[in-house]
């Protein structure tokens, strides 16, 4: 019964029937599993690969509470072709994707107005607020507490200008309650972080900002306990979603079918693809992003570190110091380029003189993102009996807790603690919802 980081055992022919059935065992799936379980409801959880198979495996590691701002600002508008000219730079699109990316491009354009850039950070500081809370619950839940660390995030910064700039942002997380600290000068840096280099003259302290001691492990001590809570999890294949008077019928790679009353898409950045079975198009892109995992001992690294200005990230991990962040346009087929990783690993050792870079494992994970920012929770538009919860892009692991509460919530038919308006899974208008040849009755939340 217990999980391990190994292979899923098949769905068996008896097990065909569930009552709440989750596709997907990333961090979102099996926090929405775990919850679900614990509410008395009767879940099978599945995934095609295994626990934790993709973005959820090789993360930073950061509960990014204080990252209320969306990508898709002005200020991202105006660093992008500068970033865009270097193919190994924080940002990049591979040529040959442009012109399928490009409805998504627009998308984010317009979701960088600066109205919509101040609704969306509203809503996304209310899911942060959120998260911030339900994530010790979470931890708890999976008897994992002791995973979570709360020595706070040092933002550095190369220049006062480069701090000076960022000024707007951190008035903004200001405005909703996030507590941070500038430094000034290596100095005062060095007391938080010993052995940067001196080209680092200015940092932001974030106290409330928060890391998981290995996303890994979180995610397979969540199903750990999600099992020992009588829940299912097996591993197979869903293809396509059905509706009908006796629930959603999932077809399976393998060519058999279960029967779910409800479903929970939790599939990351495939998810979209489900819900097209339901003629429901929703803008879902993967920003690819890329680390290494140096061994322990490789930095005597106090905290994570994120170099804003260079688009990635620094973090202490049990398993060693993971190096990495970037994004990369390029889709769910094109393999990996670690090429950016070796990128990100060098970057890293100018700004940390003594990182030992020997020894690494590079990885590259694919971030599920919608264009503004925010993920996609809540109630097909085909069929309510299907809840939608994927689309969180660079902040999955930080968003988990909440998105589970806020699943459970919907289908318990329970007010939620925020309003879910800005998460609607059709806000992009994109949902093309065709009429359904069957009815159903008698389900009700
Ligand atoms: C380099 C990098 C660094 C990151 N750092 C952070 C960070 O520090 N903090 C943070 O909060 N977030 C971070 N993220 C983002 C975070 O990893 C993701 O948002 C999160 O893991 C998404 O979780 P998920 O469960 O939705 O998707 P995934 O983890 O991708 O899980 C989806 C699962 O669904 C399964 N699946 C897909 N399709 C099907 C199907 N048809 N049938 C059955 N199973 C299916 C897959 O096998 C997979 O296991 C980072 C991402 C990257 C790439």
């Amino acid at each position: 019964m217990s999980v391990s980081d190994t292979p899923l055992q098949p769905l068996s022919a008896e097990q065909k029937a569930c009552d709440v059935l989750v596709i997907g065992a990333g961090i979102v799936g099996a926090a929405i599993a775990l919850r679900l379980q614990r509410e008395g409801r009767a879940v099978l959880l599945i995934d095609r690969e295994r626990v934790a198979a993709q973005a959820s495996r090789g993360n930073a590691g950061a509960l990014a509470f204080a990252d209320i701002l969306p990508l898709a600002s002005p200020g991202i508008l105006r660093k992008a072709p500068r970033w865009l000219l270097d193919p190994l730079g924080p940002l990049a699109i591979r040529p040959r994707y442009l012109p399928h990316l490009a409805p998504w491009l627009f998308r984010f354009w317009r979701a960088s107005r600066g109205d919509r850039v101040r609704s969306g950070t509203a809503a996304q500081a209310a899911m942060m607020a959120l998260s911030a809370a339900e994530t010790p619950l979470m931890f708890a839940a999976a008897g994992a507490s002791e995973m979570l660390r709360t020595d706070g995030m040092l933002h550095l910064y190369e220049s006062n200008a480069e701090l000076r700039e960022s000024e707007a942002g951190w008035q903004a997380r200001a405005d909703h309650g996030i507590a941070f600290t500038h430094l000034r000068g290596p100095g005062a840096i060095a007391e938080l972080q010993p052995g940067l280099s001196p080209a680092l003259v200015a940092a932001t302290f974030v106290p409330g900002w928060k890391t998981v001691s290995d996303p890994l492990q979180l995610v397979l001590a969540l199903a750990r306990q999600f099992e020992q809570s009588g829940g299912r999890l097996r591993r197979a294949n869903a293809f396509t979603l059905v509706p009908g008077a006796e629930g959603i019928t999932v077809h399976l790679e393998d060519g058999h079918s279960l029967i779910a009353r409800r479903v929970v898409v939790a599939a990351g950045a495939w998810s979209h693809q489900l819900a097209r079975t339901l003629n429901e198009h929703i803008p879902l892109e993967t920003e690819r992003g890329y680390n290494t995992t140096l061994p322990v001992g490789a930095f005597d690294l106090k905290r994570q570190l994120t170099f804003g200005g260079h688009g990635f990230v620094v973090t202490p991990l049990e398993c060693g110091v993971r190096v990495g962040g970037a994004v990369e346009f390029a889709g769910l087929d094109a393999p990996p380029d670690f090429a950016r990783s070796a990128v990100l690993l060098a970057k890293a050792k100018r700004f940390m003189p003594a990182l030992k870079t020997e020894g690494g494992t590079q990885w590259m994970g694919f971030r599920p993102s919608l264009p503004d920012s925010l993920p996609a929770i809540g109630r097909s538009a085909a069929d309510e009996r299907v809840v939608y919860a994927f689309g969180h892009g660079h902040l999955g692991l930080t968003q988990s807790a909440a998105t589970a509460r806020l699943v459970a919530d919907i289908m318990s038919g329970r007010v939620p603690p925020l309003d879910l308006a800005p998460f609607r899974p059709q806000r992009f208008g994109s949902a093309r919802v065709l009429p359904l040849p069957t009815r159903h009755h008698g389900e009700t939340a």
